[in-house]
This record gives structure tokens, sequence and C-alpha cells, in this order.
């Protein structure tokens, strides 16, 4: 039976941490963090999200605004507001919910962010500080899941880990925080031959998919530790990629969804906001 890596009580612990210095910021420099979220359309997933962040954000005391748009806005007239909001002084982050829709170019969108106030660390030049090992940004998901896994009695430097999923958002940038950790790192991916067999030789696996209930026993090596990143919404119900009750009784730990990564990457957003704001003492 492994044990559950309780992320909800990782991440309180955290935003306790955040709160008491957003507090020291207002009270020794007058600096209130400010998180600016853009949000185009009406998805209603992405409108729950938006929904957390704001309300992370009022229980550590970092301002936020949320800016909606409409899902026909012009990419102009966004790209116009990001330009305004990297002007704007009392917003030290600004995020952009994806998924956008189609006819706006989410590349030319996250190229838009200025990389200081880039705190979702999607930039190419935040990209780039990443594999350079010099990132202030580190992408809030995959830190989330390194601190998760830094919370496990176990050291990253020379497991083997494999990531399912080659995202820009998790697989990738995980892989090089791993590899950065020192592990033995395997990118797996849609076009993967021998899925399973991959898993099976991970100390760490990681698996950011998107399909519910995808990874069972048997992608498993007895002990490792699984980080299950996947959400998807059945029958209104959450569900990661792994089957938890199965795998839970061969790995050696296993983040739970929901309550694993989720609530980590909400707090690594207030993190790396504060780290923002802190560039302007
Ligand atoms: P994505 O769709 O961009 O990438 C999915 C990846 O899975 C791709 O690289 C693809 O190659 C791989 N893949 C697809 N089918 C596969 C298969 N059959 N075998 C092996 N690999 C396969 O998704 P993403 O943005 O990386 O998100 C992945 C999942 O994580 C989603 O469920 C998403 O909702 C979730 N997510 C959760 C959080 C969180 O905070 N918990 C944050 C970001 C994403």
């Amino acid at each position: 039976m492994s044990k559950v890596i309780d992320g909800k009580a990782i991440a309180n612990q955290i935003r306790h941490t955040i709160k008491e210095e957003v507090s020291a910021l207002k009270t020794q420099h007058s600096l209130v963090p400010g998180l600016c979220v853009i949000l185009v359309g009406d998805d209603p997933a992405s409108k729950i999200y938006v929904r957390n962040k704001e309300r992370a954000c009022k229980e550590v005391g970092i301002n936020s605004t949320v800016i909606r748009m409409d899902e026909q806005v012009a990419e102009k007239e966004l790209l116009d507001t990001i330009e305004r909001l990297n002007q704007d002084d009392n917003v030290h982050g600004i995020l952009v919910q994806l998924p956008l829709p189609r006819h706006i170019n989410k590349d030319a969108v996250i190229n838009a962010i200025h990389p200081a106030k880039d705190v979702d660390g999607f930039h190419p030049i935040n990209s780039g500080m990443l594999m350079a090992g010099q990132a202030e940004f580190e992408p809030c998901t995959p830190k989330g899941i390194i601190r998760l896994i830094e919370e496990t009695d176990e050291s990253i430097a020379g497991k083997r880990a494999v990531v399912i999923g080659r995202s820009n958002i998790v697989g990738k940038p995980v892989a090089i925080m791993l590899l950065q950790r020192h592990a033995t790192i395997t990118i797996a991916h849609s076009r993967t031959r021998n899925l399973a067999e991959i898993a099976r030789t991970a100390d760490i696996l990681v698996v950011a998919i998107g399909k519910p209930q995808f990874v069972d026993a048997s992608f498993i090596k007895e002990g490792a530790i699984v980080i299950d990143v996947g959400i998807t919404r059945v029958n209104g119900s959450l569900m990661g990629d792994v089957k938890f009750e199965e795998v839970e009784k061969k790995a050696g730990y296993i983040t739970p969804v929901p309550g694993g990564v989720g609530p980590m990457t909400i707090t690594m957003l207030l993190e790396n906001t504060l780290i923002a704001a802190k560039r302007n003492i």
C-alpha cells in the first residue's frame, strides 16, 4: 500500500508562508503583489480555474484582477491589453488563461507578455532560462510536481524518471527539471512504443496525458513515486490519468486526483507572483 501525497495539505502550508511574505512586503515596502488574469470566452473549465485563482490570491493577500473578453475578441485587442498591463506598475504577474479561441494565435499572445511578468513561465525566454538552469519563473505545474516529489523521503538524484506527455506546459519542463535534479529521464508520448514496459522502468513516473484512467498497475514498478497530473471531467467529477485504486497497491507514493497536483499548480502561481513583485523592491 502506498503513501498518498496530500497535495492539498502541502499547498496549504506553502500558502501560509506566502501569506506571511505578502504581509511583510506590504508593511516593509508598501508593495502589494498584483496578478492580472485574462479570460477569453466562456469555457466552463477555464471559468472554474480563474475563479479558483482569484480565490487563492485573495486568501494570501495578492491583488487579483480578471479581465474578461468576449469569445470573438480580435487578437489585436488582446495584444493591446497585454501591452497595457506590461506597462502597469501595479501588475506584477500576467496570466492568459488557456485554451484560447482558434482565431487567436496562442504563441503570439504568450510572446507578448513581458518575460518579467510571465508568472506562468511559458514565454520562450523563460523556457530558455529553464533549459539553461537559470529560470526565475519555473512553470507552475512542473514546479508543483517537483515540490510534491521532494515531500517524499526519496531523493531525485540517480533515480530513473519517466514522464508520459511532452507538452510545453507540463511534460517537457518537468522532464528538464528532473534532469537538473540528476534523475535519468525518458520522455514518452503518443507515438512511444511499448509504453507500459518503459513506464515500468520508472522510479518516478509522471503522467500528463489527459486520458482518464489510462495508466494501470501494469505500468508501475513496485515502490515507484507516481504523480498523476491528468484532470478530466467525467460526469461532473474530476478524474486523473491513473487508476488510483490498483496503482496505489503497487506504488511507493501516489498523488490523488483531485487533491494532488491541482492545488500545487495554483500555489506555485501565487509564489511566482510574489517573486515577480519582489523584483520591484
Ligand atoms: P496536452 O494535450 O498538451 O499533452 C498531452 C500529451 O500526452 C501529449 O504530449 C501526447 O503526446 C501525450 N499522449 C496523448 N495520448 C497518449 C497516449 N495514448 N500514450 C502516451 N502519451 C499520450 O496536455 P497537457 O496540457 O500536458 O495536460 C495533460 C493533462 O494534465 C490534462 O489532463 C490536463 O488537464 C492536465 N493538467 C493538469 C494540471 C494541474 O494543475 N493538475 C495542469 C496542467 C495540465
